[in-house]
């Protein structure tokens, strides 16, 4: 029986992981490692019971690391030459590098990476409902880790190290750059035109969210996935080439089979909610009537909402004038449910 964790970096997901295991199991010590500012944070906050430090790892039953990528690797040498035999376990995005130097050294070690997030960061964004509904892969089966973050409401899935990061290259990590690359586009053509940063909306918005994130942690997460990125991006080219040649022919019929190929490409892909604050979102269609807001909010006054923002302008790409985000998802299930029974608005979920 696990009765004592230590978390080494207390920040968005260390400091959420400390409250989701305070959760299911009180009982557990909890021992933090990270700068002293942000270890009197989680002291307060109540997500560890005491700071520690590394040399205490060898009398602990799991070691979490949650700290970037380039720490996580550091932190394996660490562990290994203090000779520690604790199930240790990480949380970084990418899986292959991490389990290949863990295995080399000889610990006891399973590759966790929970698929939640947010573009906050720190100790002060730490959420017990982070990772609710939300996938966490591992490396490998392990009951003890399971057990220990059941509190968590994540769902498990176990994805070998190799295979885990030739799909985030896919669906995580190339999306990112390519986010990049088209704000660097659009940035350098609004010199030209600058209406391009005023009119940017809707489809903009979308395809770019993520390259409002931290850099730093995404410039070692594509650097750590560096060749399944390269292959994903040579790849990429090859699909622009042929929307290209499809657009210069103007080979409208052609045209049009790509595109319906891609919309039924995506309708047969589970594309997943998202799990971050910010992605707990409804749009809603109201009409342009007194009272209408007002409405909508009093119908949710028992449900947790974390913002509210009415869309001035009623574009063809913003989904609806009304935007709320909620604390979960159960919450915004439910909220759902009540515009549906008491309003004929229409709602899209964000
Ligand atoms: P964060 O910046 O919120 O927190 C990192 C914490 O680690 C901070 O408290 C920092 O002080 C501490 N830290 C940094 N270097 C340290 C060191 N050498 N020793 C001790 N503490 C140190 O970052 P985060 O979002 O919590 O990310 C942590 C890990 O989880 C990263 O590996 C990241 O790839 C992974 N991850 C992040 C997300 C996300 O969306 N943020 C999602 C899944 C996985």
């Amino acid at each position: 029986m696990t009765k004592k964790v230590m978390i080494v970096g207390l920040g968005l997901i260390g400091g959420s992981l400390a409250l989701g295991i305070r959760r299911a199991h009180p009982k557990i010590e909890i021992l933090g490692v990270d700068r002293p500012e942000t270890l009197a944070i989680a002291t307060d906050r109540g997500l560890i019971d005491r700071p520690s430090a590394l040399t205490e790892a060898v009398s602990v039953d799991v070691v979490i690391l949650a700290v970037p990528i380039t720490q996580i690797l550091v932190y394996l040498r660490e562990l290994s030459a203090l000779g520690v035999r604790a199930l240790v376990t990480d949380t970084g995005s990418t899986k292959a590098e991490i389990v290949r130097l863990a295995d080399k050294l000889g610990l006891n070690f399973v590759g966790g990476h929970p698929m939640a997030g947010s573009h906050k960061s720190g100790v002060n964004a730490a959420d017990v409902n982070l990772f609710e509904h939300a996938y966490f892969l591992l490396t490998a089966d392990n009951e003890l880790l399971k057990d220990l973050y059941s509190g968590l409401g994540a769902k498990f899935m176990v994805v070998e190290a190799q295979t885990h990061d030739r799909v985030m290259s896919q669906v995580s990590h190339f999306p990112h750059l390519l986010a990049s690359a088209l704000v660097m586009q659009s940035d350098g053509f609004s010199s030209d035109f600058p209406l391009t940063k005023k009119l940017s909306a809707g489809g903009f918005r979308d395809m770019t969210r993520i390259a409002a994130s931290e850099p730093a942690m995404w410039a070692s997460i594509l650097l750590s996935n560096r060749e399944a990125v390269l292959s994903r991006l040579a790849d990429f080219k090859a699909q622009l080439t042929e929307v290209e040649s499809l657009l210069a022919a103007a080979d409208s019929a052609r045209l049009t089979d790509y595109l319906t190929m891609s919309r039924q490409a995506r309708e047969t892909m589970e594309i997943l909610p998202g799990n971050s604050a910010n992605n707990h979102l409804l749009y809603i269609s109201i009409p342009d009537e007194k009272g209408a807001t007002l409405r909508v909010l009093a119908l949710l006054a028992d449900i947790s909402i974390t913002n509210v923002k009415l869309n001035e302008n009623n574009r063809e790409d913003i989904h609806g004038q009304l935007q709320i985000s909620f604390k979960t998802r159960d919450d915004l299930t439910r909220a759902k449910e009540l515009i549906a029974l008491a309003t004929n608005f229409s709602v899209v979920e964000g």
